[in-house]
């Protein structure tokens, strides 16, 4: 991907675009592989990077959602599972099979969550990762050795899905483009162009440059997650929001404190939420919350009482305790939740998706998951076609292979994420002695990955790599501090910049990266909005 061709394209088309999408998150980026993929005219426009938003802030299951199924949301489950399947035929590289234990402490508790797992399964149909049953004591220990003995008496194992969020947004991005359309990181949308009261077009501000410019399109979708109400009122001042933020936080440990390959599912947290504790990488990611938040940040910060609700409950449920100072990172994201009529309690509303479409056109979704992010798509665009009145074509996505997608195993287990790009990674990075160095000892990340960043996946910054391109910032926050200098130098002499670019970017990595360390207190107080 190269953004200077998009941005020539975005500038200099004569005709306007059949779809302008603003917002570069899951649900902008699927629109735009859907979009484009039926050979529809597109460009997508993220303010920032490509899944900078919640995007690349989610616990990582492709998932029906088990708490969604005990809220008798059957309808959404089922759809999740499909989808589950689809990603995980068309995005194997990004996503596996994953078991989950769900231990038991009450007698009642094996067979109650027993029979919810066997629905689960039932649901998921031919499209089931694996089938869940019993496990005795001695199995549950076998699968979950540090989990907390007292009182257990068991426990249930079920399959879900795990994937990458951030590499799959990238994957995206470049699905999309090889299917013609114009993806364009650190754009922002600054308006709406309007004829004859008809939304006609966007105002776009190119962040790197100042630039301002016009583009042209039949139809504009937002996709912008919790800011979407900003981008509304763009187009009527008084429109009433629709979605409500809620927070959810993640802290992430070392793997010692879950060995082996089986996650940890504790259905019922004190206030009745579910809390995963994951393997990833080489660690073990444990959440999440869901806190009501009144405003939108690019880059909100874990409350206090958050990380104490996270930490105290996997004390609860671990045999040997993580300390504060085990603590490798810790992020936060926001959902958007559509609203209901009434109530506050954003765990109660809907995680469904939800289009409206404004007088002047503007077409807004909203709501949804990752794991939805392709019916999402499908839904918007059948829609878009008939507002913008551009020629109705089928959906071509639920088989569409996405960027990357290959069976194959890389031999070298750190380029596996990248799928089919994996080979011609290796070969880059046997193209100079230096690129096949760490980025840092404690890092499974090597020199050569920045330049194949900046080269095809459109890497801009230093966060962009430590965050997203690679995933060095939640798995090890001091890491990835320590290894932003070298990043900044392979990434400056790649897009043709100078010293002081690569202090600033140091700089401005060093800053946000310190809200992801737990216990830095006068970090914690540094919040970086956009
Ligand atoms: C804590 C947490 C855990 C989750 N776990 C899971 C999970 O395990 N599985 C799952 O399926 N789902 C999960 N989700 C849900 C999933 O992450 C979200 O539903 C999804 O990422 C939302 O994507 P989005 O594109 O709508 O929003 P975002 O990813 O936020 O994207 C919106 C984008 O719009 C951009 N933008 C805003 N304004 C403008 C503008 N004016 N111009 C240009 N760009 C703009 C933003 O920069 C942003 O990148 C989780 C969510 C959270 C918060």
């Amino acid at each position: 991907m190269l953004r200077a061709v998009s941005l020539d394209r975005v500038r200099s088309a004569s005709e306007p675009f059949d779809f302008a999408i603003i917002g570069g998150g899951a649900t902008g980026l699927g629109i735009a592989v859907d979009a484009a993929s039926r050979g529809h005219r597109v460009a997508l426009f993220e303010q920032a990077d490509f899944a900078k938003g919640s995007s690349s802030r989610s616990t990582k299951l492709v998932h029906g959602g088990v708490r969604y199924l005990r809220q008798g949301n059957v309808a959404l489950v089922l759809e999740a599972l499909r989808e589950r399947g689809r990603l995980a035929r068309n995005a194997p590289h990004l996503v596996r099979n994953l078991e989950f234990v769900i231990p038991t402490y009450a007698w009642w508790e094996g067979p109650f969550y027993g029979i919810g797992m066997k629905v689960y399964d039932g649901l998921a149909g031919k499209l089931g990762f694996g089938p869940s049953r019993h496990l005795s004591l001695d199995e549950s220990l076998a699968m979950l050795p540090n989990i907390e003995r007292e009182h257990l008496t068991g426990g249930v194992i079920y399959h879900d899905g795990q994937f990458d969020d951030a590499r799959l947004a990238v994957n995206l991005a470049q699905t999309a483009e090889a299917n013609g359309a114009a993806m364009l990181n650190y754009c922002r949308c600054t308006g709406l162009v309007k004829e004859l009261g008809a939304v006609a077009g966007v105002e776009v501000r190119d962040a790197e440059t100042g630039e301002e410019f016009t583009v042209r399109a039949r139809g504009v979708i937002n996709a912008t997650g919790v800011f979407v109400d900003d981008v509304r009122r763009m187009d009527e001042a008084a429109a009433v929001k629709m979605v409500a933020v809620s927070q959810g936080i993640h802290v992430v440990l070392p793997r010692s404190f879950l060995p082996g390959e089986t996650a940890l599912m504790v259905p019922k947290t004190a206030d009745g939420r579910v809390l995963f504790a994951v393997p990833w990488h080489n660690c073990v990611v444990v959440g999440t919350t869901d806190t009501a938040r009144g405003t939108a940040e690019l880059e909100p910060r874990a409350l206090d009482e958050e990380r104490d609700f996270v930490m105290e409950h996997a004390r609860r449920y671990l045999a040997r305790d993580p300390a504060d100072s085990d603590v490798l990172s810790i992020f936060a994201g926001l959902r958007p939740l559509v609203r209901a009529a009434g109530g506050k309690d954003t765990a109660a509303l809907s995680r469904d998706h939800t289009i409206v479409v404004s007088e002047s056109g503007l077409l807004t979704i909203t709501g949804g998951k990752w794991t939805t992010y392709r019916r999402m798509a499908e839904d918007m665009v059948d829609r878009a076609e008939i507002v913008a009145g551009v020629e109705n074509r089928a959906c071509v996505t639920a088989d569409l292979p996405i960027h990357g997608a290959t069976q194959t195993q890389h031999p070298e287990v750190n380029f596996q994420p990248y799928g089919a790009d994996a080979a011609p990674l290796a070969d880059l990075v046997k193209g100079d002695p230096q690129w096949a160095e760490w980025l840092h000892p404690a890092l499974p990340y090597q020199c050569g990955e920045v330049v194949w960043h900046a080269r095809h996946e459109m890497a801009r910054t230093v966060e962009d790599v430590l965050a997203r391109r690679t995933r060095a910032l939640l798995l090890n926050a001091r890491a990835a501090i320590e290894a932003a200098p070298i990043v900044a130098r392979l990434l400056s002499a790649e897009l043709g910049r100078d010293a002081a670019w690569q202090r600033a970017q140091v700089e401005a990595f060093t800053i946000l990266a310190r809200g992801y360390v737990f216990t830095d207190p006068a970090s914690r107080a540094a919040t970086v909005f956009a």
